[in-house]
C-alpha cells in the first residue's frame, strides 16, 4: 500500500498549515515582472494564496454585510 501525504505551507510565512488550509484569491502588489523577475512598475495581480489562520487574520481586513448583491463594506479597525 502506498500512502501519499501532501503538506501545505502558508505562502506568506512559510509555516506548514496543520489545520484545513484556506486558499484565497487576494490582490498582491507585484514589483517584478512574471517573465524574468525583473523589477517593474508596481502592479496589482489577483493571486491564489494558501494562507494560515494567523496571516489571514492580518491581511483580511475588509468586512462585508448584505444580500443579493446589495452589500456594504467596511475596513476593519483593530
Ligand atoms: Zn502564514
Amino acid at each position: 500500500m502506498k500512502t501519499t501525504v501532501t503538506k501545505i505551507s502558508c505562502d506568506v510565512c512559510k509555516v506548514e498549515i496543520l489545520t484545513t488550509p484556506k486558499t484565497i484569491k487576494y490582490p498582491v502588489i507585484f514589483h517584478t515582472d512574471q517573465t524574468e523577475g525583473r523589477y517593474s512598475k508596481p502592479y496589482i495581480s489577483i493571486e491564489n494564496i494558501d494562507i494560515c489562520e494567523d496571516c489571514a487574520n492580518k491581511i483580511l481586513m475588509l468586512d462585508g454585510w448584505g444580500a443579493q448583491g446589495l452589500n456594504e463594506y467596511k475596513i476593519r479597525n483593530n
